[in-house]
């Protein structure tokens, strides 16, 4: 047999489970120290003469890369090709809408969609307020409770046919989430890790785990953790969709919409066309990467 294309499901260190298109999976080394293969990635695989790990040749052209600085500050690529980040927030704890707006503004510079999940319902009733000022962004909103398994489905039906992360603070409900959307397929992947973990004390850096309908939900302590950081201040305004939109009518082209002369953006806050909260958050997150990029250049 010759090469196949595969996609990776499940990185552990330099070993990695692949699915081939047609649904079958097997283990692979990677050729080469180069070759960096995560979760998500479409790959060229060849068989290894008598034995049953696969080597993976090449790496696809990647639609988009989910990455974080590391802890030595060089650029870590957690998960490639993801359509869809799913931001939950909760009845508790108290929701940020801040996070929720900072996971937005990164999915929007990656080119990936974004959608807002309000889980716990069954404590309280989801703040229709804050939904109504991201649907009027245009992103999808949606209330769950992982309790009563109440909007799971229609979660289920939003990932459907594609590859999702699911991120938001801690305890907001997204293992018990993924767990609901996914309890037999979570199983066979903790089965891989285990026969993988054999010996070592390293852990499973991401699984890629299959939904029932299709679809399926990249996750990962560092996913689930991810805290995007920007490259610099002036690309905020890009991950802000009614920012955006709105900065083409500012009269000076480099604009910051802090407080410059004919900022059609600051306009916009004031006739309410722009959510004083969300531009807030615009604000925070300009101010917060000018003091970390301060020095570098
Ligand atoms: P994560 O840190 O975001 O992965 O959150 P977990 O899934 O670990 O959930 C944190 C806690 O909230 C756990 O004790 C869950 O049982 C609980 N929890 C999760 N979803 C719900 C929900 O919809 N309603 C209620 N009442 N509790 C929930
Ligand atoms: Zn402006």
């Amino acid at each position: 047999m010759s090469q196949l294309d595969a996609t990776v499901i499940a990185t552990y260190s330099r070993r990695m489970r692949l699915r081939f298109d047609d649904g079958d999976e097997a283990d692979a080394r990677i050729k080469g120290k180069k070759l960096k293969p995560v979760c998500g990635d479409r790959v060229t695989a060849e068989p290894i003469p008598e034995e049953d790990d696969w080597l993976i040749t090449a790496i696809h052209d990647r639609r988009n890369e989910l990455a974080r600085p590391n802890i030595k500050g060089q650029r870590e690529i957690l998960a490639a090709n993801v359509d869809l980040l799913v931001v939950v927030a909760a009845a508790l704890p108290k929701p940020d809408w801040y996070i929720v707006d900072r996971y937005l503004c990164a999915a929007e510079l990656m080119d990936v969609d974004g959608a807002v999940v309000f889980n716990k319902i069954d404590l309280k009733a989801p703040d229709e307020e804050a939904f109504d000022v991201y649907r009027r962004v245009g992103y999808e909103t949606l209330a769950s409770s992982a309790e009563t398994e109440h909007g799971v489905d229609v979660l289920s039906t939003l990932l459907t046919g594609k590859t999702a992360i699911i991120v938001g603070q801690s305890g907001v409900g997204k293992s018990s989430l993924i767990n609901l959307l996914s309890e037999e397929s979570a199983q066979r992947v903790a089965g891989i890790s285990e026969k993988h973990r054999e010996g070592r004390h390293t852990t499973v850096n991401s699984v890629m785990i299959p939904l029932e309908d299709g679809g399926n939900v990249i996750d990962s302590p560092g996913v689930r953790d991810y805290a995007p950081a920007l490259e610099s201040s002036a690309a905020a305004a890009a991950g802000f969709r009614e920012i955006r939109s709105a900065s083409e009518h500012c009269r000076f082209a480099n604009c910051r919409h802090m407080q410059e002369p004919g900022c059609a953006v600051k306009a916009g806050v004031e006739d309410g066309s722009i959510d004083a909260r969300r531009y807030e958050s615009y604000r925070r997150i300009v101010i917060t990467t000018e003091k970390l990029t301060e020095g570098r250049y």
